[in-house]
């Protein structure tokens, strides 16, 4: 049986991978960074939580790095830790880099002193490549425009270096946004879906949002853990941008929820230029071919097969994820 540690393990992501792999017939491990308070919502959500062990692990913390990795033992390691807003890291910037670039080079260090054979997952980001006239690969130029994206940045070319410089396993797969019904709030896209729906249950509430004509790659988050797990079962170890291949602006993903649930946006949304970003991309489109040549990974699902999706999700009775439809898509 293989074992795998997934840091970061109470968010989206987190849940969608321990289900993945347990059905994998993986014994799963996974830290929060305070085990002992974390609800770990998404994983009872998901009905895995009683089937994986949890433990606390900082990765600003050497020592707790080394405590986790002996203690698990992991041929796998997926690390999804750190500050994953793009909008917070403009106020939290100090917060994100440590987070998640000094975060990864600990856990290479780690990996590298204790000498073990071990495969290891970077969760990169196509924010990575700032705007981009153009479709994006894996050899397209980065030029981010967030403390975000220079943070993921400085990790990829650490887990690069690692790779090239003492021969670690170590793969970044450049993901582009990918949503589910476990996505915060905080992020667009389930704020418009929940308030869209909110609105049409009877909520008198204004939905107020910034830009609306950058244009992004969303896809179906189940599909993109799938992504990341075939990343770490290649022949050798390699970076791979996931995404649908097709983009859509943030009004047409407005459009098309307010549609879902019988309303027209325009009379229920307000955009406020304060809510803009003092820096963003206009355009995000992503080339995933390599990921179908090499991984044999496609996205099925793209933007507007999301909203029907997520719509469903808000109106459905509280169950466990494991048993919906609307989970068990992917
Ligand atoms: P989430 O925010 O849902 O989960 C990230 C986890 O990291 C949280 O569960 C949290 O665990 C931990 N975390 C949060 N803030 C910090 C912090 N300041 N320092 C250290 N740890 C922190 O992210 P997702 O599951 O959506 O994404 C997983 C990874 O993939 C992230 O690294 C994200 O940046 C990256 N990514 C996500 C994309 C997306 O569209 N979802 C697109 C591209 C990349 P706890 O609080 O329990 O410690």
């Amino acid at each position: 049986m293989k074992k795998a540690l997934i840091i970061g393990i109470s968010g989206q992501d987190g849940a969608y991978l321990s289900r993945l792999l347990l059905e994998k017939g993986y014994e799963v491990y996974g830290t929060s960074r305070d085990a002992e308070i974390s609800r770990f919502e998404a994983l009872r959500f998901m009905n895995v939580h009683n089937r994986v062990q949890l433990f606390s692990m900082s990765l600003t913390d050497f020592r707790s790095i080394l405590q986790g990795l002996t203690r698990s033992q992991p041929d796998e390691v997926y690390n999804l830790a750190g500050q994953s807003s793009v909008g917070l890291s403009f106020q939290q910037p100090v917060e994100t880099f440590e987070s998640i670039a000094i975060g990864t080079l600990n856990l290479l260090e780690a990996i590298r002193f204790l000498g073990k054979e071990v495969r290891f997952y970077n969760a990169g980001s196509v924010e990575c490549f700032g705007n981009a006239d153009t479709l994006v690969n894996e050899a397209s130029p980065h030029q981010p425009v967030s403390p975000y994206g220079v943070a993921k940045s400085a990790a990829f070319w650490q887990v690069a270096n690692y790779r090239q410089a003492y021969g670690l396993f170590a793969c970044s797969g450049l993901l582009s946004n990918h949503e589910s019904p476990l996505r915060p709030e905080r992020f667009v896209t389930r704020k418009i879906i929940s308030t869209a729906c909110r609105i049409a249950r009877g909520s008198a509430e204004t939905l107020t949002l910034g830009n609306i004509d950058i244009v992004r790659d969303w896809g179906w988050a189940p599909e993109y853990v799938d992504a990341m797990w075939r990343i770490l079962q290649s022949d050798e170890p390699n970076d791979f941008v996931i995404g649908t291949g097709r983009s859509y602006s943030l009004r047409e993903f407005l459009d098309l929820t307010f549609q879902a649930v019988g309303l027209n946006w325009q009379g229920h949304t307000t955009i406020c230029p304060e809510l803009h970003r003092p820096s963003d991309i206009v355009q995000s489109k992503v080339d995933p071919s390599k990921a179908l040549v090499k991984l044999g990974w496609r996205a099925e699902f793209a933007m507007p097969d999301l909203i029907p999706l997520m719509v469903a999700s808000e109106f459905a009775p509280t169950r466990p994820v494991g048993q919906s439809e609307v989970f068990s898509a992917a």
